[in-house]
């Protein structure tokens, strides 16, 4: 008998007759004698509709009531799963945010789980029964309704699994697990079989949407296994754990890539101490989140241009904030948002040599101009034309043996 934590996402819970789908699963896993918590995404869509509603409300909604408003889709999603159980001969209950509770903390809709009860719930599995629980949400202090970010479910089940000390976390989703690129974009993408929690939170922040990053970070901090696999097909899916788990017989795993990218240049900033910190400075205050930076030596070496990306939908208020910088010199600010991002991940990457010369050559065959490049122990980013994205992610995942 093991504990598990098994999440659908939205997608798996997207109709009653795929939450009918759910709940035999559960039944199956329950007749093999395992004590299970399943954590519930709302039904594809939903989010993506009350907000929608919020904003027909107004633009500026409450963000206290947007909370209330959004967690309902997990809360629909329970009450389905465990009346389709009940119905089905299996003991069931659907635990509510509050009831439990699940305690957080930070701001309306970026809140983080701290703390959650575990003894009613511990009780009820030991009397064998299946605990539902809404993910994506908590309640704070006050004991207003609180939510996780866009994707938080994933986060919700991590936090559950690491409280309740279960065996394995499950993340049921679309797919069959992760895969060495996107596979609506490369056919030839494989199923990777295991990967470490080091890679898999690269991807996941580089653009893989199978799991949410910072659930993969709660995971690799508390050495949580994971598990992604498909809510539609009995194939094994793809296994998340440490490194120390892992052959490594490639140098790189996946390809990733983002589209929400945008590069900003600041041409003729004086070449002086601090001119760095002063053009940064104000937008990490402003929480601007600055990606890659590039810096080059102008030829009258008094000035220098600076160049760095920031997300798509960030980009005017960096503008902004820069035109509005006095502690600044400088001729000209240019920006290109027709850019994305493609990288290169894999733990094998270390022990590798030649993996970065490989990827630009690459590149350059296809006559794909690099514009910026970011680097870390097992990942390698580029900044390229978007126009370009899908030739480099083929080229890429073709030299590098992932076909
Ligand atoms: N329903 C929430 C969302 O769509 C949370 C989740 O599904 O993980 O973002
Ligand atoms: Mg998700």
């Amino acid at each position: 008998m093991v504990k598990k934590v098994l999440k659908f996402g939205g997608t798996s819970v997207g109709t009653s007759e795929r939450i009918q789908h759910v709940a035999k699963i559960i039944k199956k896993e329950r007749s093999l004698g395992n004590k299970i918590i399943a954590i519930v995404s709302a039904m594809a869509g939903q989010t993506n509709e009350l907000l929608r509603l919020s904003k027909e409300i107004s633009e500026e909604f409450n963000k206290r009531e947007l909370d209330v408003l959004l967690s309902s889709g997990e809360q629909v999603t329970c009450a389905l799963l465990a009346g389709c159980l009940i119905n089905s001969n299996v003991k069931a209950k659907s635990w509510l945010n509050w009831q439990i509770p699940i305690l957080t903390v930070g701001e309306h809709s970026n809140a983080r789980i701290i703390n959650i009860h575990i003894e009613k719930i511990n009780k009820y599995l030991n009397e064998d029964g299946v605990a539902i629980i809404p993910g994506f949400q908590g309640i704070s202090k006050n004991g207003d309704i609180t939510s996780l970010g866009r994707g938080g479910s994933d986060a919700t089940a991590v936090a559950v699994a690491k409280i309740f000390n279960a065996d394995i976390c499950e993340i049921y989703t679309d797919v069959d697990g992760v895969f060495s690129t996107d596979p609506n974009k490369i056919p030839v993408a494989k199923k990777i079989d295991k990967i470490s929690y080091d890679e898999m939170l690269e991807l996941s922040s580089l653009g893989a949407k199978v799991i949410q990053s910072s659930a993969v970070q709660t995971a690799m901090m508390y050495d949580i296994p994971l598990e992604v696999k498909s809510t539609f097909t009995e194939r094994k899916g793809t296994k998340i754990f440490s490194q120390e788990n892992i052959d490594y017989t490639k140098s790189v795993t996946g390809v990733a890539y983002s589209k929400d990218d945008a590069k900003i240049t600041i041409i003729g900033v004086e070449d002086k101490p601090g001119v760095a910190a002063n053009i940064f400075e104000p937008l990490s205050k402003a929480q601007i989140n600055v990606d890659m930076v590039i810096q080059n030596i102008s030829s009258d070496q008094k000035t220098t241009d600076i160049t760095f990306t920031v997300k798509r939908d960030e980009v005017s208020k960096t503008k902004k904030i820069l035109k509005g910088n006095n502690e600044i010199i400088y001729k000209e600010i240019i920006e290109n948002d027709k850019v994305a991002k493609v990288s290169i991940v894999g733990a094998g990457m270390v022990s590798t040599p030649g993996v970065t010369y490989r990827m630009f050559r690459a590149l350059s065959d296809e006559d794909i101009n690099i514009l910026a490049i970011s680097t870390s122990e097992i990942k390698l980013s580029v900044i390229i034309e978007e126009e370009n994205i899908l030739k480099a992610i083929k080229k890429l995942h073709t030299i590098f043996d992932l076909d």
